[in-house]
C-alpha cells in the first residue's frame, strides 16, 4: 500500500547537495554547509568538539541556558573556558566582548547564541563579530533560534561557524540541522588529533569524504523525511519572501510584546531592541501556575513556564514558524488573561495596533 511518507526512492547525493546550497543562500554564505542528520544539538557539539582541545582558550557567552551547555562541552574537552554571564533581561555587549578577549589574549574560541528561544533575548552578532574577528578568535554562532526570524548574515558577520536547525522559525522538523563552515575553521579542525573522526559528531567526515569527494558519495543513508521538510522549509521560506517571514516574527513579538503590556506583565527582556522575534517572555510570578491555568483555557496556546529554576519568574509566549501569525498572537494573549481572570480586550486591541507598524 502506497504511503505518503514511506516508499519514497532513495534521496540522491545531487539532491542533498541541492539542499545544502540552498541552506548556504539562506545564511548569505559562500563557505561550505554541511546539512545534519539530526537536532542542532549535534552541529553544535561537532563544532565545540571539533574546535577546541586541551591547551585552547574559550570565551563562552552565556545569555541563556544553551551558553551553559557549550561550557560544558568545552571544558570536557580540556580547554579553558571564560564563561562571559549576562542577566537573562539583556542582550551581551560588543564592548563587553572585547573586553573579555582583551583581559585573556588566548582566547581563539569563542561561542555566542544569536537569539534565545528559552529566555527571549537577541545579542547584536555584527558588532560582536567585528570585536572576535580583530583579537582573531574562532567564531561559533548558535542560530538555531534566529534563521529566518531576523537578519542573519554570516559571512558578513565573520561567522566561522553558523548553526541552524529547522524546528523553529523555519517551521520544520527538528531532526535536521545544518553549519556553515569558513576555511580556517576547516584548518583548526584538521589540525586538532582531537576532533572527532569516523563519529557520527565528525565534521571532518563530512569535509574530506563528501565535500573533498565532490559531494558524490553521501556518509550513510540520508536522513530523506528531514531531508525532504528541509526543503520543504526553504521552499515556502522563498514563496513568501525571506524578508516577509522576518518581519512577520518581528510583528509577532511586538505585538505580543504589546499585548501582554495592556495585561498589565511587564517584559522580562527591558529593552524592546533586546527581545528576540521567536519568542517573548514575560516577567510573572509563579509563572508555572499562570501557565498551566493559560493551558487549562486554550490548550493550544503557544506558552510555556520558563525552563529550571526561571519557572518561577519568567513565562515565555512563542511565536516562531506558523505561531508567528496574529491568530496564534491573539490566541497566545487571549489564554493568558483568561489565567489572570482578566478581559482579553485591550490585550487584543493593543496587539492588533502593534502588528502593522513592525511588520514594515
Ligand atoms: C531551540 C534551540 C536549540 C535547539 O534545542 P532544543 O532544546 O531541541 O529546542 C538550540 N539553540 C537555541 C538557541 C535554541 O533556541
Amino acid at each position: 500500500m502506497n504511503h505518503p511518507f514511506l516508499d519514497l526512492p532513495p534521496l540522491t547525493a545531487e539532491h542533498f547537495a541541492s539542499i545544502e546550497r540552498r541552506v548556504a543562500d539562506l545564511l548569505g554564505t559562500r563557505q561550505d554547509v554541511v546539512v545534519t542528520q539530526g537536532e542542532a544539538l549535534l552541529p553544535l557539539e561537532g563544532c565545540i568538539r571539533s574546535g577546541a582541545r586541551p591547551g585552547s582558550a574559550a570565551l563562552n557567552v552565556v545569555t541563556g541556558p544553551y551558553g551553559t551547555t557549550f561550557g560544558n562541552w568545552l571544558r570536557d574537552c580540556g580547554a579553558e573556558v571564560v564563561d562571559l554571564e549576562v542577566p537573562f533581561d539583556t542582550a551581551v555587549t560588543a564592548e563587553q566582548v572585547a573586553a573579555a578577549l582583551a583581559a585573556h589574549p588566548r582566547i581563539d574560541f569563542v561561542s555566542l547564541v544569536h537569539a534565545e528561544a528559552a529566555t527571549g533575548n537577541t545579542n547584536p552578532v555584527a558588532e560582536i563579530g567585528e570585536a572576535v574577528r580583530a583579537h582573531g578568535a574562532l567564531f561559533m554562532l548558535d542560530a538555531v533560534a534566529s534563521v529566518a526570524a531576523e537578519p542573519l548574515p554570516a559571512d558578513a558577520w565573520g561567522v566561522d561557524l553558523c548553526v541552524i536547525g529547522a524546528q523553529k522559525a523555519m517551521g520544520g522538523p527538528a531532526g535536521v540541522s545544518a553549519v556553515s563552515v569558513s576555511e580556517r575553521a576547516w584548518e583548526r579542525f584538521a589540525q586538532n588529533p582531537a576532533a572527532p573522526r569516523r563519529s557520527y559528531l565528525s565534521l571532518l567526515d563530512w569535509k574530506e569524504r563528501w565535500i573533498d569527494g565532490g559531494r558524490r558519495a553521501l556518509l550513510h543513508a540520508p536522513a530523506q523525511l528531514e531531508m525532504l521538510a528541509l526543503e520543504a522549509c526553504l521552499d515556502r521560506i522563498a514563496a513568501e519572501g525571506l524578508s516577509a517571514v522576518q518581519a512577520r516574527h518581528a510583528a509577532a513579538a511586538a505585538a505580543t510584546r504589546a499585548g501582554a503590556e495592556a495585561l498589565g506583565l511587564a517584559p522580562y527582556v527591558k529593552r524592546a531592541a533586546e527581545a528576540a522575534p521567536v519568542a517573548t517572555t514575560l516577567r510573572v510570578a509563579d509563572a508555572s501556575t499562570v501557565a498551566a491555568k493559560a493551558l487549562a483555557a486554550d490548550p493550544q496556546a503557544p506558552l510555556a513556564a520558563g525552563g529550571g529554576a526561571l519557572a518561577g519568574e519568567m513565562l515565555r509566549v512563542n511565536h516562531y514558524g506558523a505561531a508567528a501569525s496574529p491568530a496564534a498572537v491573539r490566541a497566545g494573549l487571549t489564554a493568558l488573561a483568561a489565567a489572570l481572570s482578566a478581559d482579553p480586550a485591550a490585550a487584543l486591541e493593543a496587539a492588533d495596533a502593534a502588528w502593522e507598524p513592525a511588520a514594515h
